[in-house]
């Protein structure tokens, strides 16, 4: 058994982070938009609902000829509400993005982004969420970008919730995973799309997941990848600001090129967070160490040593690394590696033999230089899928 088990260190190692005891992730997060309110549902901050913000929704409003039923969602960006078109009776999910500038910017560049999927796949056939329609509206707020979208089901992020932060069971894991990656090859690869904020929350299941945990969960019938609002095309990337922290890469830390491997690191450390129900890395910052110090360190400890070739090249290197190429304030002794099949035996009570082919997809999808990292294809062809 490694020593780090029993002597937690201050740096790296999410991996023995305790887990949140069925307590919304967000909730740790001053600056997130939600909070969960007396009856224990995560909701949106009633502060944001402001000039410039959320647009305020009342159950039954008629929006462009659809009739709001009930609330779906929400995220930084948006409210999210059930609709049903009052002539054809078409049911979709209406995304109403709050109205600042900056908001309103990126709501018309997402449209365009889900106008060229559905222009890739007019049958709708594959697992991305697609658009409908969009208008604009005026409100208290000042006027919102408004996109009528396929309606899903609950997120990701409620599945692993209902499992009590304990991992989703095996083969609904790997059904996700794969229908996941077949989104993936599908955008980078007919569309030029690059996700570059793929996380739980942004993946819906076509079913509702049970508010009470006797209940059992309906099966998993499909999955869809949503929340192209900060998709960059490959040729026209609006920003190199991407990813959700916890499921940020190498290259965009470093100030490398990226492009569609980043979407592969975030899943990479998704599949290992529904099967175990913790983050894969959750760096913080600390008294000596900067927070992506420790970002580095735990992919150290979990994936290896970075190589010098890579670290020569990396714009952001002298920020975090000395000459020699250790960590300014983790030297090296101070690291605890850790490989992520031991992990998975080891904290997590797998089976050597299960554990073998997931440790050995999530590490090709891990790959540090993002050349060799595997694309969505190679990753479909990996034997745990088989
Ligand atoms: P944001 O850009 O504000 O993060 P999202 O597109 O991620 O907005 O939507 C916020 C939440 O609303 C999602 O996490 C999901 O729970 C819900 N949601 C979004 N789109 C749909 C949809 N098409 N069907 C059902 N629920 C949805
Ligand atoms: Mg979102």
């Amino acid at each position: 058994m490694p020593f780090i088990k029993k002597n937690p260190k201050k740096v790296g190692l999410a991996k023995i982070a305790p887990k949140p005891i069925s307590k919304p992730k967000e909730e740790s997060d001053s600056s997130s938009d939600g909070y969960e309110n007396s009856d224990g549902e995560y909701v949106e901050k009633p502060k944001y609902y402001r000039l410039g913000g959320y647009h305020p929704v009342v159950i039954g409003e008629d929006y462009n000829g659809y009739i709001i039923q009930k609330k779906l969602g929400f995220g930084h960006f948006s409210t999210v509400w059930l609709v049903e078109h009052k002539e054809n009776k078409v049911q979709g999910a209406l995304k109403i993005v709050k109205s600042a500038k900056t908001y309103t910017e990126t709501a018309l560049d997402e449209i365009k982004v889900m106008k060229k999927i559905n222009e890739c796949d007019p049958e709708r056939k594959e697992n991305v969420i697609h658009i409908l329609e969009d208008f604009k509206h005026n409100g208290p707020n000042g006027q919102h970008i408004c996109m009528v979208m396929e309606l899903g089901g609950s997120n990701l992020l409620d599945l692993i919730k209902y499992y009590d932060y304990k991992g989703i069971p095996i083969n609904d894991c790997k059904e996700i995973a794969k229908q996941i990656l077949k989104a993936l090859d599908f955008i980078h690869t007919k569309c030029g799309i690059i996700h570059t904020d793929l996380k739980p929350e942004n993946v819906l299941l076509s079913f509702t997941i049970p508010k009470n945990k006797k209940e059992p969960i309906p099966k998993i019938i499909e999955t869809k990848l949503a929340d192209f609002g900060n998709a960059n095309w490959i040729n026209k990337r609006f920003t190199d600001d991407i990813q959700t922290l916890e499921y940020r890469s190498p290259e965009v830390i470093l100030g490398l090129h990226w492009g569609c491997p980043v979407d592969i690191w975030s899943h990479g450390c998704m599949i290992f967070e529904m099967l175990t129900g913790d983050y894969l890395f959750k760096p913080k910052q600390g008294k000596t160490f900067t927070l992506e110090e420790d970002h580095l360190a735990q992919f150290i400890e979990l994936l290896g040593y970075f190589n010098k070739k890579y670290l020569n090249i990396a714009p952001q290197t002298p920020k975090y690394f000395t000459r020699n190429y250790e960590l300014k304030h983790i030297p090296n002794n101070e690291l605890h590696l850790w490989k992520t099949k031991d992990v998975l035996i080891e904290k997590y009570k797998f089976s050597p033999e299960i554990a073998e082919p997931i440790a050995s997809l999530i590490e090709g999808m891990l790959i540090y230089d993002e050349d060799k990292r595997f694309t969505a294809k190679m990753c479909l062809e990996h034997p745990w899928f088989k």
